[in-house]
């Protein structure tokens, strides 16, 4: 019998532990640990921020899904691993100590780095949880004039929400009969004009943006806020009424110390999602430390990969199951400016470009389907 411990409720864990239950026979055991008994599918967040949808329809008990599919659930803290001796530290929660396992799945997610932005926590609004889209969603409420500042810090990694906001809140200034009292800006440390370092996507992404004569400034690397001001570490500011930041993206503090990490935090692992110089230990997700930006659908696939290969192991195969790094997503703008793109991440082919209303309706019957289908 194998015991197989799978950390964090997130894409990466559910999907982990759903593959594994369906992959081992019964008498093997699998345990999922995460800090809250909910899990939130974050790419709605940006339609509960705009009053779109509610957070019961856009998160569900994981307790209940991992029971349906003999997933043993502990809410509880991971405070740190210990490799060495197959044990990871567990607090604040239901189970508190140490918890052996025989194979090990680590979905942690990022750490926001909010402490590298001065005066971020204290002055800016951010889409990176529950709390924090419904917080942002009252600010919405509340503002019907002036300049809204939408945008990444250096190393947030995770465009879509930035863009899908700016095209939300357009199309609600209209709405209200406020597009002339309001100004959008979306920041971007990048240098390039737009993101996503392909001309066609640039391009399309660049119409849709001048369609809702939204600002676009790149090269503004945010690292000071100050109520009412942004301001860059190349000498740039620009005053704001209302700002939705996303922080610096960092590994997971669990796994701080171990060896096992790049500078960032992130965790080193092969194509086969093994976490490189441990045995039995794999990891999936936003913290890992492949290039570009950190994404659910690559969580899912790498998520697919690793199960597959402990699965293997547990069998006494090699772990042949490889993952292949491409971005995939749909930037919603609420109409036919909507983008549809994909691109292989580890080889020069060019992007795919699609554009029309037909991608939005996609998203959303994509996320309500998924929501269904592992609730
Ligand atoms: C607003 C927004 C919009 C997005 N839009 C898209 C999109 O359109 N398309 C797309 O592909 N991706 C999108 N993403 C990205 C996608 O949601 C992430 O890439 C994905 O959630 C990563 O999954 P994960 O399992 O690695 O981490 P997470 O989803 O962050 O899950 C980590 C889990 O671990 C738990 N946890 C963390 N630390 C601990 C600890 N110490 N102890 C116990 N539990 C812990 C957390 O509570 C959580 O349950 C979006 C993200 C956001 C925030």
């Amino acid at each position: 019998m194998a015991n197989v411990l799978i950390l964090g409720g997130g894409f990466g864990g559910v999907i982990a532990a759903e593959s594994l239950a369906r992959q081992l026979s019964k008498e093997h055991q699998i345990t999922l640990v995460s800090r809250n008994s909910k899990f939130v599918f974050y790419p709605e967040l940006v339609r509960l921020a705009f009053g779109k949808c509610k957070p019961q329809d856009i998160s569900f008990d994981l307790r209940e899904a991992m029971l349906d599919r003999r997933v043993r659930f502990i809410q509880a803290e991971v405070a740190r691993l210990k490799p060495k001796s197959r044990r990871v530290v567990l607090v604040h929660g239901e189970v508190e100590g140490e918890l052996p396992y025989d194979y090990l799945i680590f979905a942690l997610g990022r750490r926001l780095a909010t402490e590298r932005i001065t005066g971020f926590y204290e002055h800016s609004h951010n889409l990176l949880t529950l709390e924090g889209a419904l917080n942002f969603g009252e600010a919405l409420g509340e503002f019907h004039e002036g300049r809204a500042v939408i945008g990444q810090c250096p190393e947030a990694r995770l465009p879509v929400p930035v863009y899908e906001t700016a095209f939300a809140l357009a199309r609600c200034s209209e709405e209200r009969g406020e597009k002339d009292r309001v100004k959008i800006t979306v920041v971007s440390p990048d240098t390039a004009d737009v993101e996503f370092g392909d001309a066609e996507i640039a391009r399309a992404l660049r119409k849709a943006l001048d369609e809702h004569h939204i600002e676009h400034l790149a090269d503004f690397p945010i690292n000071t806020v100050t109520p009412g001001t942004v301001i860059t570490s190349n000498g740039h500011a620009i005053n704001y009424s209302l700002l939705m930041l996303l922080p610096p993206f960092r590994g997971p503090g669990a796994v701080r110390g171990l060896g096992i990490t790049d500078d960032e935090g992130f965790i080193g692992v092969d194509w086969a999602m093994r976490v490189q110089g441990v045995e039995r230990m794999y990891a999936v997700g936003d913290c890992v430390n492949f290039s570009g930006p950190k994404m659910g659908h690559m969580t899912v696939h790498q998520a697919e990969v690793a199960a597959a290969n402990v699965a293997l192991e547990i069998a006494g195969l090699d772990p042949v199951s490889i993952y292949n790094h491409d971005m995939m997503m749909v930037i919603d703008e609420g109409g036919g400016d909507t983008i549809y793109l994909h691109k292989g991440l580890w080889d020069d082919q060019p992007a795919t470009v699609r554009q029309g209303r037909f991608w939005s309706w996609a998203k959303r019957v994509h996320d309500k389907y998924w929501l269904a289908a592992h609730s």
